[in-house]
Order: C-alpha cells, then structure tokens, then sequence
C-alpha cells in the first residue's frame, strides 16, 4: 500500500469518497433509530425465518423462509413451496403474507414486519408493496434477481406511494451458507 502525506483538502475529498463508497447496510444502520433491543428481536425473527428455510431444504425446496411479525405476535411463517404447490408464485414471501393476512382479516398489513432469508424478487416486492408492509428485513443478497438493489431497485423508487423501511444483511451468512450448500448437493 502506498504511503502519502495529505493535506486537510485531501484527507476530505478522499474522506468523501470513503462515504460515497459505504456499503447502504452501513448507512442504513447508522440512520437506524431502532434501538438494540430491536436489533435483537431481528436476530430472533430471522433464526425463525431461517429454520423455516431449513424446513424447505428437508423437502427439496430452494431453501429460503421468511416470518411476519405484528407488535410481538408472529402472524405467520413458512417458506419457499413452489415445487409442492406447483406454482411458481409460491415465494416464501408470498406464502407468509398469504396467510397473516387471512389471519387478520385485512390484505393490508400496515404495521407488520416481513422477515426474509434472501432479497426478495421483483414479484416478491410488488406483493410487499401491495400488503404496504412496514418493514422488510432480509438476510442475504439475491445476485440472481434480487428487487432491492441487486438487481433492481424497486422497493425505493420515489414514485410508489408507500415507502418500505428496509434493513438488508441480518444473518447474511447463515442464509447464503444454506443456499449454496443445498445447491453444492444437487450439483
Ligand atoms: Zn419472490
């Protein structure tokens, strides 16, 4: 690595382009106004998402699960079904909104929490968009099609009317580790 002395002007600019270069996960956790104990919660809320994730793996599922949190109630969790049900809407996401909304009795859940082992889709993020869900929180990038920021940027165009507060990365690891050794299986 080269060594070089810098002046004050320098030490900004170059002190600039270290924050234009931070990861959004980053950013977004300094902005966060959850406090720690939520930051627990997400912890718990995506292991459970993760078991699911383990549970659809047993079943040669694509190994993806994900929860929906109201206040402390878990309105529902489950995951990726789509070679049992044969529908190739049958997300993870899908099928966990599916069922707390029936649940509540309201295709609205406004105050809900989505928890998510992998980024969601672009048929996934519409369905958040829809249920105008409050939060979303997702574990592990998806390269292959993620409705983010991988490989769309859906869930932040300033167009929507509803806003989705969104934290990326909780147990990234666990979840991308049980991907790619599901996949590493059937190769
Ligand atoms: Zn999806």
């Amino acid at each position: 690595m080269m060594t070089v002395s810098l002046g004050g002007g320098q030490m900004s600019r170059i002190l600039g382009v270290n924050r234009a270069n931070a990861k959004p996960d980053d950013l977004r956790r300094k902005r966060s106004c959850y406090p720690l104990a939520g930051m627990m919660s997400d912890l718990e809320y995506m292991r459970m998402a993760l078991e699911e994730a383990r549970v659809c793996a047993e079943a040669g599922e694509v190994p993806i699960g994900a929860v929906v949190v109201r206040g402390e109630v878990v309105l529902a969790r489950g995951g990726n079904r789509t070679i049992r049900d044969c529908d190739p809407t049958a997300h993870a996401e899908i099928v966990v909104l599916r069922e707390a909304a029936r649940r509540i009795g309201n295709y609205r859940l406004a105050d809900a929490t989505l928890y998510v082992t992998v980024e969601p889709c672009a048929m996934c993020a519409g369905a958040i968009i829809q249920a105008r869900v409050l939060r979303l929180v997702y574990a592990t990038d998806d390269p292959k099609g993620g409705a983010f920021r991988t490989c769309f940027e859906l869930l932040t165009s300033a167009k929507l009317n509803h806003q989705v507060d969104v934290t990326p990365g909780v147990l990234a690891e666990e979840a991308a580790s049980l991907l790619q050794s599901f996949f590493a299986a059937r190769r």
